[in-house]
């Protein structure tokens, strides 16, 4: 092994992804996770949903190693978090600083260091891996522009770019879609497809419940306990997303299915658009915003 080389953590093939068992999080008097088992397949998509505060990002600093639960189990393919060179993590875009001087390049390559070692220059392999990533988002062109610089959308490719130069085999991207039009979001959804469809497990946290729903054939309902998990139409019923998102939904029965307004997390929000309701089998949420969900809510 060369100086300044991490050991990787080798894998068990034959385990699960991920394993939770039991695993309680608490920042002092906060409890972010209570008792979450979850196990996770390779290959597995999953879309992890739930009120703000709910644990979202707790469960994902949790499966990179950089969170240690009070209590309960983790396994990475059949061993402890940390030192796994498999994760890649994408934080929310809120948290990072954009303006840290660095290229695209520079973020992409962050991605080998894993495989080459702190100490070490990158190779010409390296250097390779990283041109092919860049190729592989259509980030080519901006290889040398500081990442600050970039539009949202371009930052997610970039990051993504980062995660296929990691030959990562666990995908963790917390938001990656909040704040993107339309035309980006369908850009990172389709890249993450693809990474998916070689094999890597892929966990996304979303506010965006049909959008979940639609791409993603495993959904985790979560409000720091596992509320549900599994497809979209055993999980997303209109008894769930109430025992999830409580105050913050209201429920419009029709004769068809319910309609379930949602509060956005972010400032604006939807128009409110009473959609109509066809074939309802699970529930139409739509999204507006906290003060059209407050004066909908009957007097108490
Ligand atoms: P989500 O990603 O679903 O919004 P988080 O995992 O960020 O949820 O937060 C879960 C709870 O833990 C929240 O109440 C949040 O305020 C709290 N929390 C998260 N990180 C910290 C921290 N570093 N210190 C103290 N409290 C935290």
């Amino acid at each position: 092994m060369l100086p300044g080389q991490k050991h990787p953590v080798q894998h068990d093939v034959t385990m699960p992804a991920i394993e939770l068992q039991k695993v309680s999080v608490r920042y002092d008097q906060t409890v972010a996770l209570d008792s979450v088992t979850l196990r996770l397949n390779r290959g597995d998509r999953v879309a992890v949903v739930g009120p703000n505060g709910a644990g979202k990002s707790t469960l994902f600093h949790v499966i990179a190693g950089v969170v240690r639960p009070q209590e309960g189990q983790v396994r990475i393919y059949g061993s402890g978090p940390g030192g796994h060179i498999c994760v890649g993590y994408v934080p929310q875009r809120k948290v990072i600083d954009w303006d840290f001087p660095v290229t695209v390049t520079d973020v992409v390559m962050m991605g080998r260091v894993g495989k080459m070692g702190f100490l070490r220059w990158p190779s010409r392999h390296d250097r390779d891996v990283v041109r092919a990533a860049l190729d592989e988002v259509g980030m080519s062109a901006y290889a040398n522009r500081q990442i600050g610089e970039l539009s949202g959308g371009q930052q997610q490719r970039v990051f993504l770019a980062r995660v296929l130069a990691q030959e990562a085999e666990l995908l963790l991207m917390d938001e990656p879609l909040t704040g993107l039009d339309m035309p980006s979001q369908e850009v990172i959804l389709s890249l993450i497809d693809r990474i998916q469809r070689n094999g890597v497990t892929v966990m996304v946290a979303s506010h965006d419940l049909n959008q979940a729903s639609e791409q993603f054939p495993l959904i985790l309902l979560l409000n720091r306990s596992v509320i549900a998990f599994g497809p979209p139409d055993e999980v997303l019923t209109t008894a769930n997303l109430l025992a999830a998102y409580g105050g913050h939904m209201h429920v419009v029965r029709a004769d068809n299915g319910d309609l379930l307004l949602a509060d956005t997390c972010c400032s604006g929000g939807a128009e409110m658009l009473l959609p109509t309701l066809t074939h309802v089998t699970a529930p139409v949420i739509q999204s507006v915003p906290q003060s059209a969900v407050e004066e909908m809510r009957p007097p108490r």
